[in-house]
């Protein structure tokens, strides 16, 4: 393996790392809020306000560095594993390994789509959308998300990705 690849699958795994922990604390933080607000199914709508929360939650979480840790060893062991399969594909772009890695996870991990598949469903599906009223640090952070949202103004290359995506795609 080249300094190059290697390289490239350093920062694979970095990004891949952030987008499951990111996701992970959405996903707790949007249980928390529908538990707390009294509904008993999570909604796509209760998924993207804990999106937005999380934008700006992320970098100030104190755990980050071991969720990180944990994430890039599990990635890793994927990636070895389908290194292992896959060894004289040299392509001339850097990139395809990355991408075939990536996917390689997503084939892995169906269960992480089971399981939100499980979890949400359409808001048309519900039976009433309510805001929590509670006043616990995770529901006034997802209700403040909310309401700065459409007059927040992203700054690094990260926060506009992520506004983006959470705009467009969700
Ligand atoms: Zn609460």
């Amino acid at each position: 393996m080249d300094i190059s690849r290697e390289t490239d699958q350093d920062t694979t795994e970095n990004v891949i790392a952030i987008v499951l922990s990111f996701m992970e604390n959405a996903v707790n933080d949007a249980g928390t809020y529908v538990e707390h607000s009294g509904r008993k199914i999570v909604s796509k709508k209760d998924i993207n306000m804990a999106l937005k929360a999380e934008t700006f939650e992320y970098i100030h979480r104190e755990d980050i560095e071991g969720s990180l840790l944990y994430y890039k060893e599990a990635i890793r062991n994927d990636f070895n594993d389908f290194n292992d399969d896959d060894d004289n594909d040299d392509d001339d772009d850097n990139s395809p390994t990355s991408i075939n890695s990536i996917n390689n996870i997503n084939n892995k991990d169906d269960s992480i789509e089971t399981f939100l598949q499980s979890k949400v469903v359409n808001d048309s599906e519900m039976d009433e959308y309510t805001l929590s009223m509670c006043k616990c640090n995770v529901c006034k952070r997802l209700n403040k998300a909310v309401a700065i949202w459409p007059d927040w103004k992203p700054e690094t290359d990260m926060e506009h990705v992520l506004k983006r995506v959470i705009d467009t795609k969700l």
